[in-house]
């Protein structure tokens, strides 16, 4: 599955200690995110933005906005709690690199908690600004979700991009969302980040278009693919979301050029625990 490359010890240890980058670690270690970002700076086709972010989360609620000063007495609990959280991360329920809360959150982290593993869901829109600022609160796995490496696919994936100011529509603002990307994943593995790429499988979309954008994530370094299917929602509500075979053989498809992650479970932006197993009900009660 995938190529070999090399990785250090703090590397390996981001691997080997998280949930999502290691299928053996799923089930010892576990995750926390943390809900601080709630605005989104672009409109994927497929989500309706009542619920948490689509690219990672399966929609359901909308999780509860914590504000980052808040983030700190629910982390404490939850480490001392349930020891085996190993990564803290940020993940929504919105777009995490457009809400300045993100920064305020990842700053109190790294003074208060260095040692849990940071770890950052992203568009991939502000990536090539925001990234010396992640390296600088010591984020070292990130994932993108990349659906299109063609503009001609991507404009039918969203609807617009909001760019210094500006809504972007169309031809346009698939284009420059893909160009920050794929300039945002290149600085991050420069960087040594540790990063996964989410693709969302969207039958007659994107879905002949997936080996291709595999292959590139493969050929840039990427760590891990993760294949997500489609929710059919929104502007996709008529689409048929892939059966878990489709899903299978094109993951199969897909791993002679990257490592598959066959094991996402579709967490809400305020998840606590191991994959699978949420606690937060338990720490977000007052008692
Ligand atoms: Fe929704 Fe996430 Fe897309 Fe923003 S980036 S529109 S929150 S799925
Ligand atoms: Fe990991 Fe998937 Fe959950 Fe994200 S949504 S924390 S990748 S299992």
């Amino acid at each position: 599955d995938g190529k070999d490359v090399p990785y250090d010890p703090e590397q390996l240890r981001k691997i080997n200690e998280h949930p999502c980058y290691s299928e053996k670690a799923c089930h010892t270690s576990g995750r926390m995110h943390l809900p601080v970002a709630p605005k989104c700076n672009i409109q994927c086709n497929y989500c309706v933005r009542d619920f948490d972010c689509v690219n990672e989360s399966r929609p359901g609620v909308c999780s509860t906005v914590l504000k980052p000063e808040e983030t700190l007495e629910l982390v404490e609990k939850a480490l001392k709690q349930f020891p085996y959280i190993k990564v803290i991360g940020i993940a929504g329920p919105g777009e995490p690199l457009a809400n300045e809360e993100t920064f305020d959150t990842l700053k109190l982290l790294k003074e208060n908690y260095p040692t849990p593993i940071k770890c950052l869901s992203t568009n991939g829109l502000l990536l090539p600004e925001k990234i010396d600022e992640l390296e600088k609160y010591g984020v070292g796995n990130l994932t993108i979700t990349l659906n299109a490496i063609d503009p001609a696919i991507g404009e039918k994936i969203y609807s617009f991009v909001e760019w210094e100011g500006k809504k972007l529509h169309g031809r346009e603002a698939a284009e420059k969302l893909l160009s920050q990307q794929l300039k945002g994943i290149k600085m991050a593995i420069d960087k040594k980040m540790l990063v996964k790429i989410n693709t969302v499988y969207i039958p007659g979309i994107n879905d002949h278009h997936i080996v291709d954008i595999a292959r590139k994530a493969g050929e840039m370094g990427v760590f891990t693919y993760n294949l997500i299917p489609v929710i059919p929602q929104y502007k996709f509500k008529d689409i048929v979301p892939p059966t878990l075979a489709e899903k299978k053989n094109m993951q199969d498809k897909c791993s002679p050029y990257v490592k598959q992650m066959r094991h996402c479970q579709r967490c809400r932006s305020d998840a606590i625990g191991k994959l699978g197993q949420d606690v937060q009900g338990c720490l977000y009660s007052k008692e």
